[in-house]
């Protein structure tokens, strides 16, 4: 029986409700935090107000929804702090990530424990997080404190149009550690870019292609190129709602109808990404986590997309893609 692993346990994966595939309610510090402060995320209250717009927005749609929170390891994770949130909002499930993000967000990476550790060391880090539970210290320090919370997806990452050696060792320690777990690999691009070098990589180290979702490819607003991808048999995440400084929400409305028509909207994942203070209602922007559900939904029927194809968007096809498989 396959499930899908909560922060508060396995779930039957058609439980998830609306899923979304790739955001953020808790950040409490590190590189990316460094590098600009509105990535700060650290305000349990504020991600509850959050939350809590997302369930709201869901329920048009299902029971509630699924926020999968991609903070990796080392990376200002706090799932304890997630847990403190999902109490607090009925109808709200949230999936935590163990892995890595982009070398740029680990600032100065000769000294950092992924250049000192074995392939296989790291990958025992990531499988405990899976199996186990997320360490309390977030591989921050060098006490490790099991939680109990458990991961349930893995997140690599890699740099604009290059896979830093730093990042290619992380590749292959999550690529052992979904092997070992089932666990699903969602991944960043950074500006939509190495997309089918991400696939190609995973692959060569025996993941299935369709245990890989290739993240914020919307970035990349070329179905060419989004076709290869999907023709490797990997899915596609596609975020960055309201993002109009970079492209306005229609490209991302035609990469769903034409993907869809194309017979590829069983593999085509929707997250927000609204991972800074700046993307988020409880921090004062006009849009947020619900964006998908609440905007996108109800435009892509206006616009006269198929009911069915549109659940199949916001809801199944995420709970297909998180469902652990393999030796689970
Ligand atoms: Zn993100």
């Amino acid at each position: 029986m396959t499930f899908a692993r909560t922060i508060l346990g396995d779930v039957d994966p058609s439980g998830l409700g609306v899923v979304n595939s790739h955001d953020h309610l808790i950040r409490t510090g590190a590189g990316e935090v460094y590098l600009d402060a509105d990535h700060l995320l650290d305000d349990v209250d504020k991600a509850v107000e959050e939350a809590t717009s997302f369930v709201a927005a869901s329920r048009a749609w299902a029971d509630g929804g699924t926020v999968v929170d991609m903070c990796p390891a080392n990376c200002g994770r706090d799932v304890e702090k997630l847990a403190e949130v999902n109490a607090r909002v009925p109808g709200l499930q949230v999936i935590a990530a163990t892995g890595f993000h982009r070398e740029k967000m680990y600032l100065e990476t000769r000294s950092h424990w992924v250049s000192r550790y074995s392939v296989d060391e790291i990958a025992a880090l990531l499988i405990a997080d899976i199996t186990e539970g997320v360490d309390r210290h977030d591989y921050s320090g060098p006490i490790v404190e099991r939680t109990g919370i458990r991961a349930g997806v893995i997140k690599v990452a890699s740099e604009y149009g290059r896979i830093t050696a730093f990042e290619q060792k992380c590749m292959r320690a999550a690529a052992i550690a979904s092997l070992e777990t089932g666990c699903p690999i969602n991944t960043h691009t950074t500006y939509g870019t190495c997309g089918i070098e991400q696939v190609d990589l995973l692959t060569s180290f025996g993941v299935p292609a369709d245990r890989i979702a290739i993240g914020h490819i919307q970035r990349n607003a070329d179905v060419y190129y989004l076709q290869q991808i999907l023709d490797l048999g990997a899915y596609l995440e596609l975020d960055g709602t309201y993002r109009i400084k970079y492209q306005p929400d229609s490209n991302r409305i035609f990469e769903f109808r034409e993907l869809g028509a194309r017979g590829y909207g069983d593999r085509l994942l929707l997250g927000t990404d609204s991972g800074k203070r700046g993307y988020q209602k409880a921090y004062g922007a006009v849009t947020g986590m619900d964006f998908n559900a609440a905007v996108d939904g109800p435009r892509m029927l206006d616009e006269g997309f198929d009911r069915d194809y549109v659940d199949q968007l916001l809801c199944r096809n995420g709970q297909e893609f998180f469902a652990f498989r393999g030796r689970a």
